[in-house]
C-alpha cells in the first residue's frame, strides 16, 4: 500500500512538472500579407519553452478533406531560424516536409514565406483581392506535437478589414486566434479581405453565419431563409448540433469546397441563382458540406483520426464519408421544403446514370475506390485507365438508397438510413469518442435492420450488378433500366481544337472509335480526306448512316496513320425513375416517410 502510495505521489508531482513544463511552452504563429499581389504569405513564428538539442518543423504533405498529397512543403521560401537574442540557428532539411534547427536549449523564432500558386479550396493563395490561408499549407507544426496549443496573430493588407475563420478569437486582441491543438487549426481556413456577411440565423439556439468574399448579386434574404431550412433539416437528422457556433465562408468564385468542424470553405458564385437548376445544385452541395460536420467530421471511419499528416490516412469507407453525404445532400434539400419530388429524383438519377454508363463499374469496387482516391484522384484515373475506376460520388449515393430503402423495408418503415447515422454518432462519437470499424459499421446496417445486409453489401465489396428495380419497389418508385438502341450513327469519340491542331478530347470504352484504337489526346489531320474539326466531324456523323465508315488521318509518333471507323448506332439506358401508379399501404408509407424525414 505505501508503496503504492509513494508511487502515486511521484506521479502527481511528474504530472505537476509536465504540467508547468507544458504551460511554460507557447507557440505563437504571425501572418502578414503585404504585397498581396506577389502572392506570398510572410510568416513569423515564436516558439517558447521547448528545451531541446534540435527541433524539427514539419509541413502535412495534406489537409484532411482533400484525399490527395499536395506538397505544400515546395512552396516555403527564405527560412530562417533565429535564438532569443536574434542570433541565426543552423538548420537542415531532413526530409521533404522536414526542417531540423539545432535550437540547442534555446527559445527559437523561425521566419519563411509561403508562395501561392493558384486559388483553390484546398490551397493557401492570396493576390490583391483577398486572402485564403489554408492552415495546412502555411503553419508548420512540431514533430510530435500535435496537440500543443498554438495562436495565430492575422495582419491583413491594409486594404482589407474582415477575418473569417472558425477559431475561436482571444479577446481584446484584434485578429488574434488560439486553436486547443494543431488538428483545430488545421480544419480551420482563415480569409481575410473585404468581405461581405449576410444576416445571421439560428437553429435551437446556435448562430450560423455566412461570409464571405466577391458573393454576387442575388436574393440574399431568400437564400438565407433556404439555407437555414436546410440546417435545420440536417440537423433533425441526428437530432444534436455539437458546436457552439458555424460558419459557412464563401472563398470566392470556383469549384470545390472542403468541410471542418464548425465551419466549411467552399467556392461560391450567387450570381446565376436565378436559374433554378444552378440554384438547387449550390444548395445541394451547402447542405453536403454542412452534413460534413456530422459525416466525416464526427461520424467517422477509425482511419480518419488522428490524421496523419505524413503519409495521409487511407480508409476503405469514403463511400460512407463522401457517398452517404451526396445521398444526404438530396434528402436535406428535399426535406427542407425546397426542391421537388421530381428534382430530388431527378439528382438521384444523374449520380445512377453517371456510374452505369462507364466502364469502371466492372472493374474498380466502392471499397476500392475509397482507398485507391489517393493515387486516382478524386474522380477516379484519368487517360485509358478512366474505364478502369470509378466515383464513390456516383456510386454511393445510388447504395446509400438501397440500403435505406431495404432497412425500411425489413423494418416495416419503422427504422431507416437515418437510424443508422443518428447510432453511429452516438456510439462512436458521443460515448467511445473514436471512428468506427468496417466490421462496426456493417454491425450497425445490420443490427438496425434486423436481418443480413450481404446482397446489399455485395454492392461495396464487389462489382455486382446492381438490381435497383428490386429496391425501388419497395419504396413505390419504378426506374426504366432498359436498353435502348438509339436510331443515329455513333462514333463514340469528340474532338477539341487548340490553336491550329485538334486532338481527340474523349472517346467511349468500347465504341466504334475506341475499338478502332482512338485515344484521347491523338492528333486528328483529317476526317474523310478533308481538313479536320469539331464542326466536320459533327456535320459528317450526323449525315452518315449506321454501318457507314468515316477515315480519319492521325498523326502519331511523327508518323501519319489511317484508321477508318464503321458507324453503330448508341445503346442508351435512360434510368428514369418515377413513382408507381398502385403502391400497397407499405409502400405508400415507406415513400411519404423517405421523402419528408
Ligand atoms: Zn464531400
Amino acid at each position: 500500500m505505501r508503496t503504492n502510495k509513494r508511487f502515486a505521489l511521484l506521479v502527481s508531482v511528474l504530472f505537476f512538472s509536465f504540467s508547468i513544463l507544458a504551460q511554460k511552452s507557447t507557440l505563437s504563429y504571425t501572418v502578414k500579407m503585404d504585397n498581396p499581389e506577389w502572392h506570398f504569405f510572410h510568416v513569423a513564428l515564436s516558439c517558447k519553452g521547448i528545451k531541446k538539442d534540435f527541433i524539427d518543423f514539419k509541413m502535412p504533405v495534406w489537409t484532411p478533406g482533400y484525399y490527395q498529397k499536395l506538397d505544400f512543403a515546395k512552396n516555403l521560401q527564405q527560412f530562417k531560424a533565429t535564438d532569443a537574442t536574434g542570433k541565426e540557428l543552423k538548420w537542415e532539411k531532413e526530409g521533404d516536409n522536414v526542417w531540423r534547427v539545432y535550437s540547442k536549449n534555446s527559445d527559437i523564432n523561425l521566419s519563411y514565406e509561403i508562395k501561392t500558386e493558384r486559388p483553390f479550396v484546398a490551397t493557401p493563395y492570396v493576390d490583391e483581392t483577398r486572402a485564403y490561408i489554408l492552415p495546412a499549407g502555411v503553419f508548420l507544426y512540431i514533430d510530435k506535437m500535435i496537440d500543443h496549443p498554438v495562436e495565430i496573430k492575422v495582419i491583413p493588407d491594409e486594404k482589407w478589414n474582415r477575418v473569417a475563420t472558425g477559431l475561436d478569437s482571444i479577446a481584446g486582441k484584434k485578429f488574434t486566434y488560439t486553436a486547443a491543438d494543431f488538428d483545430i487549426l488545421y480544419d480551420s481556413p482563415i480569409l481575410v479581405g473585404n468581405l461581405e456577411e449576410l444576416a445571421p440565423f439560428y437553429i435551437r439556439g446556435i448562430k450560423h453565419r455566412f461570409i464571405g468574399y466577391k458573393l454576387g448579386d442575388f436574393d440574399k434574404e431568400q437564400f438565407i431563409v433556404d439555407l437555414k431550412r436546410i440546417v435545420d433539416a440536417a440537423v433533425n437528422v441526428i437530432g444534436h448540433i455539437p458546436y457552439k457556433s458555424y460558419t459557412f465562408i464563401a472563398i470566392g468564385p470556383g469549384p470545390g469546397g472542403i468541410e471542418h468542424l464548425n465551419n466549411t470553405t467552399f467556392g461560391f458564385n450567387g450570381t446565376n441563382f436565378k436559374n433554378r437548376e444552378t440554384y438547387v445544385r449550390t444548395l445541394h452541395f451547402l447542405a453536403h458540406e454542412y452534413f460534413h460536420h456530422y459525416n466525416v467530421k464526427r461520424i467517422r471511419p477509425i482511419e480518419l483520426g488522428p490524421f496523419d499528416y505524413d503519409k495521409g490516412s487511407r480508409t476503405k469507407m469514403l463511400w460512407v464519408s463522401e457517398g452517404l453525404s451526396v445521398y444526404y445532400e438530396y434528402m436535406i434539400v428535399r426535406r427542407a421544403g425546397i426542391s421537388t419530388d421530381a428534382e430530388l429524383l431527378n439528382a438521384f438519377r444523374g449520380n445512377i446514370v453517371a456510374f452505369e454508363s462507364k466502364p469502371g463499374k466492372r472493374y474498380q469496387t466502392l471499397e476500392q475506390a475509397s482507398y485507391e482516391t489517393w493515387s486516382d484522384g478524386p474522380f477516379g484515373r484519368t487517360g485509358d485507365e478512366v474505364n478502369k475506376t470509378i466515383s464513390y460520388y456516383d456510386k454511393g449515393p445510388a447504395v446509400g438508397m438501397l440500403f435505406d430503402f431495404k432497412i425500411r423495408q425489413v423494418t416495416n418503415n419503422k427504422r431507416s438510413l437515418d437510424d443508422v447515422m443518428r447510432f453511429l454518432y452516438k456510439e462512436y462519437y458521443q460515448k467511445q469518442k473514436r471512428g468506427f470499424t468496417e466490421e462496426e459499421l456493417r454491425a450497425a446496417f445490420e443490427n438496425i435492420a434486423g436481418t443480413s445486409m450481404t446482397d446489399e453489401y455485395a454492392y461495396v465489396t464487389t462489382t455486382k450488378e446492381i438490381d435497383y428495380p428490386k429496391y425501388f419497389t419497395y419504396a413505390g418508385l419504378k426506374i426504366d433500366t432498359t436498353t435502348k438502341i438509339l436510331p443515329a450513327a455513333y462514333a463514340g469519340f469528340t474532338l477539341r481544337q487548340k490553336e491550329d491542331s485538334v486532338f481527340i478530347a474523349a472517346v467511349d470504352y468500347e465504341s466504334p472509335a475506341w475499338n478502332a484504337g482512338l485515344r484521347r489526346g491523338q492528333l486528328v489531320q483529317k476526317i474523310n480526306g478533308e481538313k479536320a474539326s469539331a464542326d466536320l466531324l459533327n456535320k459528317t456523323i450526323s449525315a452518315a448512316s449506321p454501318g457507314n465508315t468515316i477515315s480519319l488521318t492521325l498523326y502519331i509518333n511523327d508518323e501519319t496513320k489511317n484508321v477508318d471507323i464503321i458507324l453503330d448506332r448508341k445503346k442508351d439506358r435512360p434510368f428514369i425513375i418515377a413513382t408507381m401508379g398502385d403502391p400497397d399501404p407499405l409502400q405508400k408509407q415507406i415513400l411519404e416517410s423517405w421523402l419528408k424525414g
